[in-house]
């Protein structure tokens, strides 16, 4: 049998409708704050990242998925989509006009890590862009968006983390200031010995503990922050104060890539192990520049959806839809249950049947499994009647309890309320019943 490649894996049901959740959560608080959503091709030249990530960064470097296509170009499966998302804001002149421009894209990234648990070749991500606004409100608007989204889905506490790393006037004194101060060191690993002279900014992102280390003495980006930048970032963090969000001030915070400026910012979800960061973002004012366009600020943040799955209660986001089940004994009722499931669909109603002519018993576990809130039940005597019979199914709409009543049938079941309905209403009934039920 052909296999799904190292590193990738299939979503399936039902871990699909909890991703479903997630992102209508995600696109309804976007609209609320007038985002719009922007789709893009997996596939970009690989400059496109190569000139905007950085080729100093561990992306570029080591984790791209870079192939030739037919005619020899270079193309590269986008790794992050914050560069793809302003070449297509450039190419299209969606940047032109007052205001800001506001974006979101929902999708997979492509990364050749190595694989380890959490992590995955093809991860996916949410990711939100804003552009043309220098404004601190825009940096607080964009921190208090991605709060918004996150309180939404995770009932735990977040951390928000934030810093500030200036402009390139002021990263070049830091830069060269952390350079002297590791030129010396001893014990760095052997790529930020290299980095210390290419890129010393990276050696700040290091995974590596020894390289941690040594930084603890470090010289911090705050205190080499220009009159703009401290005045910008003091703002941020006053209208943070003013909105009641926690943060804290995290020095040593840079992000991952080159081309972030000014304000920084990660969040992380207490309480579940050191690397619990689900989303980061921060100001990236040069990036069009660097890509050939004009001068356009900008500023966004990606959510690692894959994390965020991880940290969601199990009974978040599942489908709680109440279903119905048509159960039938024999070929006349099978004949019945077969129009009565259409008729239902047709009402916009989740209906299921047998085609197996499977007992009662079993046709009453496929229900249980379905977590079916009803089944109607048709033989010969209720069409005789001209009556079906209707059981409501207990605790429906929760896997936990589908278990639990899969169990009660192996075992005794407890009696039910059943009731007796006619064919004639019975479509007319289940409707009532499953209005009431999705109200409550
Ligand atoms: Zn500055
Ligand atoms: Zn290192």
């Amino acid at each position: 049998m052909i296999k799904a490649i190292r590193g990738m894996r299939d979503i399936l049901p039902p871990e699909t409708s909890r991703w479903q959740w997630v992102e209508s959560v995600a696109r309804e608080v976007f609209d609320l704050y007038g985002y719009q959503e922007i789709r893009l091709p997996l596939l970009e030249r690989t400059e496109l990242f190569a000139r905007s990530i950085g080729e100093e960064t561990d992306i570029v470097a080591k984790e791209m998925y870079t192939f030739p296509d037919r005619k020899g170009d270079s193309l590269t499966l986008r790794p992050e989509a914050t560069a793809s998302v302003l070449r297509a804001v450039l190419e299209n002149r969606l940047e032109k006009g007052a205001g800001v421009k506001k974006f979101y894209t929902l999708g997979p990234m492509f990364r050749y890590e190595r694989p380890q648990k959490g992590r995955f070749r093809q991860f996916w991500q949410i990711n939100c862009e804003a552009y043309g606004v220098e404004a601190p409100e825009l940096d607080v608007e964009v921190i208090l968006l991605l709060m918004h989204i996150l309180k939404r889905l995770l009932p735990g506490e977040l951390r928000l983390l934030v810093n500030s790393l200036g402009c390139p006037a002021c990263q070049m004194k830091f830069r060269a200031a952390l350079g002297l101060f590791l030129i010396n060191r001893e014990g760095l690993c052997e790529d930020c010995q290299r980095r210390r002279t290419t890129n010393p900014l990276r050696v700040l992102d290091c995974k590596s503990a020894n390289c941690q280390g040594i930084l603890h003495n470090a010289p911090v980006i705050r205190d080499y922050l220009c009159p703009d930048c401290a005045a910008h970032f003091a703002r941020v963090l006053e209208l943070l104060n003013r909105f009641n969000v926690a943060y804290e001030l995290k020095p040593r915070l840079v992000r991952g890539l080159d081309y972030y400026t000014r304000t920084a910012f990660e969040v992380a979800a207490v309480g579940l192990g050191a690397q619990d960061a689900v989303a980061g973002g921060g100001r990236y004012n040069g990036l069009a520049k660097a890509l050939g366009g004009p001068d356009l600020p900008a500023i966004g943040f990606a959510i690692g959806e894959d994390r965020l799955l991880e940290l969601l209660p199990q009974d978040f986001g599942q489908d709680l839809r109440p279903r119905i089940f048509v159960a039938a004994l024999g070929e006349p009722a099978r004949e019945r249950a077969f129009t009565l499931v259409q008729e239902l669909r047709r009402k916009d109603l989740a209906a299921e049947m047998d085609f197996e002519g499977r007992s009662l018993k079993a046709q009453m576990s496929m229900a249980d499994r379905l977590g079916a809130a009803y089944a109607v039940i048709v033989g010969d005597k209720e069409l005789e009647a001209g009556a079906a019979q209707v059981r409501p199914m207990r605790n429906f709409a929760s896997p936990a309890s589908a278990a639990a009543n899969q169990e009660a049938v192996e075992g005794e079941r407890p009696p039910v309320a059943q009731e007796k309905v006619r064919f004639e209403a019975l479509v007319d009934y289940l409707t009532g019943k499953v209005r009431s039920e999705e109200n409550l």
